[in-house]
């Protein structure tokens, strides 16, 4: 069965499922209706008892560029003339990027990102709430959004979780890219192969996931979350988001929306 999706491509393989983000022009950059897609169908994939893992990745060259910045952000209910403020801000992110992210993070069944070409900022969030990353040689991560967008990070702060506290300061104040090879070193990836092989290693991978006893597999995962729990995973997430929107309301990152004309 494959079913249909405005933005995104399901691909049922036996007791995996493939969600592809399906908008290869903007390098799978993420929209509002793309996100609460990809919301929806985890919830129908969390309740669907034949679905043992859950891959993600993307359509095209990219797993994801980010944030569509195009698109805008969500004017709050009733509000739906006002400008760039901390309310409207605040509403956006904390559903899209915050609620939305900890939902793949806490997705009941293991997941597997297949990441090609880039993941940055928004993309790099999603991509490492997975529980594991399958990447292709060409692969890269990165979130620039401190040096071009005078922005505290990324709204999800999930760097330090995934690679050493000193290559996440180096990633996070460069902005510089973190490549496949780099990234399987420092242990953020589990795997690296040829781009030709990206689909195939990511299925290989999760059908032997998808062999273990299904009840044993998702008490196991919510151990290893609340093991991260009791060291602050959340706490720490959600703390460095409102840090992260104080960010939007500086002088500076107003001196670069209007040097941006947005
Ligand atoms: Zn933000």
């Amino acid at each position: 069965m494959t079913a249909t999706y405005e933005n995104l491509i399901r691909e049922d393989l036996g007791p995996v499922v493939r969600i592809l983000v399906n908008r290869p022009r903007v390098a799978n950059a993420q929209d509002r209706p793309t996100l609460d897609e990809l919301d929806a169908v985890l919830r129908e994939l969390a309740d669907d008892e034949a679905v043992r893992v859950v891959i993600l990745g993307g359509e095209g060259k990219h797993f994801s560029s980010g944030h569509d910045m195009q698109a805008g952000l969500a004017p709050r209910p009733g509000h739906e003339d006002e400008g760039f403020t901390v309310e409207r801000v605040w509403f956006h992110e904390a559903k899209y990027y915050v609620e939305y992210c900890l939902a793949v993070r806490n997705f009941p069944k293991p997941t597997i990102a297949e990441v090609k070409g880039a993941a940055i900022a928004g993309g790099f969030m999603v991509a490492n709430m997975c529980d594991l990353i399958v990447a292709s040689e060409d692969a890269f991560f990165s979130d620039p959004v401190v040096q071009g967008m005078a922005a505290a990070g990324v709204e999800v702060l999930v760097h330090p979780w995934v690679m050493t506290s000193r290559r996440a300061r180096e990633m996070l104040f460069t902005g510089e890219p973190i490549s496949a090879q780099d990234a399987l070193e420092m242990g953020m990836v589990n795997r690296v192969v040829p781009r030709a092989d990206l689909e195939s290693a990511t299925l290989e991978l999760a059908n032997k996931v998808a062999q273990a006893y299904p009840f044993a597999t998702r008490l196991l995962k919510r151990s290893l979350n609340l093991t991260q729990d009791m060291m602050g995973f959340t706490n720490a997430i959600q703390a460095h988001f409102a840090t992260h929107d104080l960010s939007h309301a500086s002088v500076e990152s107003a001196e670069m929306r209007a040097a941006r004309g947005r």
